[in-house]
């Protein structure tokens, strides 16, 4: 079997895995809609997190003058 020349070491082993770690996004299930959504964030599709509406979706935010 063919044996690779260095160890890989664990500084060079994480270089390698962070870039996997940015490419999926913790997604977790919304428990209002159940739709796959960022955890940590307002659920873009019903507006609701912590149990509560937080943003109301589909009309757009206005500036009070
Ligand atoms: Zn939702």
């Amino acid at each position: 079997m063919a044996q690779p020349k260095k160890k890989t070491t664990r500084s060079r082993k994480g270089m390698r895995q962070w870039k996997e770690k940015i490419a999926t996004p913790n997604l977790v299930e919304c428990p209002h809609c159940h739709k796959m959504i960022l955890s940590h964030r307002v659920c873009p599709y019903c507006g609701y997190y912590d149990g509560e509406q937080k943003i109301v979706v589909g009309a757009k935010e206005k500036k009070k003058g």
